[in-house]
């Protein structure tokens, strides 16, 4: 079946009780025992499982191309949850061009508690393979990376990380399962912010771990969702299932628009430069085409000038708005050094864009005055 068919189908079926043709949400925390003890319907209370968690959960893993998946309140949950599936003493390659709530997760909160990291440039597979020690159980890829747009050759780290018995994990926030694939091209791990382009319109936050394989790995992330128990609320699994019925459409809208915008950028007299991985002459162009189907709606450009004309620039903008965050039907603008704190390598002249579903001329228009 085709990707379209299944984000509208996947994990869909009419309530059984009454027709009703869009899921009902299941509020309740708590589900009847049978007289001998048993659970009828397989639920027993609402941390452990829930109809429109399991729904998302099936859906994802179709999209995905997985067997299992867990839901959990965010998407640093459900990077947390992989984590702590490790064990402390044991370590991981992490790449310095990644979302900064991740780094600052293994640096605030997992080094402390015994994870050892070695933080390595991805996008150079040779320096990966020399990061690898004894005890090195997983590679995290993030691919195209926050906000620097590299591209990481999903297939090679794969490679790398099984020929050290280590599992590969892909954060696919920004390609969406339209966009790219990971366990399809070996990866042992999928997760993704739903928060982000799968809820599509700003309301929700949530995440998602998607497994290739149903092994202890899995169970213990599974255990940590229940027992650890930041799980994703019925009405957020409901909200997430409902955006990914329109997510195919929505991600070819977010690509056209972006690499318009993206070609525009690239030849204003008042840009440095433009990360965008569509472009030719973007150095992860080529292994990007060779792995992503859509080159996605995030873009990152430097003006020419510094920190004050970055905030200049997103002064002027009447489109776009200036928030954090992506995926929405709405364009955003951000300057994302001053967000990432202290510990921040961004370059204080860029510009970080979500580009949205607006008209693709007025999002030039808009960028065009404010630049001028
Ligand atoms: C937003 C984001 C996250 C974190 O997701 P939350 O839902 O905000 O916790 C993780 N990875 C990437 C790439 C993101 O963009």
């Amino acid at each position: 079946m085709q990707i379209e068919t299944l984000a509208v189908h996947a994990g869909h079926r009419v309530d059984p009780t009454t027709g009703a043709v869009a899921p009902p949400i299941y509020l309740s925390t708590t589900f009847e025992r049978s007289p001998d003890g048993s659970y009828p319907h397989g639920y027993d209370y609402i941390r452990s499982n829930n109809p429109n968690r399991e729904a998302l959960e099936e859906c994802l893993c179709q999209l995905e191309g997985g067997v299992k998946a867990a839901a959990f309140s965010s998407g640093s949950a459900a990077i947390m949850s992989i984590f702590q599936a490790l064990a402390p003493g044991d370590r991981i390659i992490a790449p310095t061009d990644a979302y900064s709530g991740t780094s600052q997760l293994l640096r605030d909160i997992l080094i402390p508690w015994g994870l050892e990291v070695t933080f390595v440039d991805l996008t150079d597979p040779t320096s990966v393979e020399q990061a690898i020690r004894g005890n090195t159980k997983l590679i995290w890829v993030e691919t195209p990376s926050n906000p620097l747009l590299k591209i990481t050759d999903i297939r090679k780290i794969v490679d790398i990380a099984h020929q050290a018995n280590a599992l590969c994990v892909c954060d696919n926030t920004w390609a969406t399962p339209i966009g790219q694939n990971p366990l399809k091209m070996g990866a042992d791990l999928v997760v993704h912010a739903v928060t982000k382009y799968l809820g599509g319109h700003s309301d929700v936050l949530g995440g998602v771990v998607i497994s290739q394989v149903d092994d202890h790995f899995f169970q213990k992330i599974k255990a940590i969702q229940k027992t650890g128990g930041a799980v994703a609320s019925p009405f957020d699994c409901w909200l997430v299932l409902r955006g990914i019925k329109t997510l195919p459409y929505r991600m070819r809208a977010h690509t056209e628009n972006a690499l318009k915008v993206a070609n525009f950028l690239s030849k204003h007299p008042e840009v440095e430069l433009v990360y965008y991985p569509g472009l030719p002459q973007h150095p992860g162009h080529e292994i990007a085409a060779s792995q992503m189907h859509l080159f996605g709606g995030m873009l990152s450009f430097q003006v020419k000038g510094g920190r004050d004309k970055a905030f200049a620039v997103a002064a002027k903008v009447q489109i776009f708005t200036r928030a954090t965050s992506l995926g929405g039907t709405e364009s955003f603008i951000e300057h994302r050094a001053s967000m990432e704190g202290t510990q921040t390598t961004t370059p204080e002249n860029l510009l970080r864009l979500s580009i949205g579903l607006e008209h693709p001329d007025d999002l030039i228009d808009d960028l065009a005055q404010a630049l001028y």
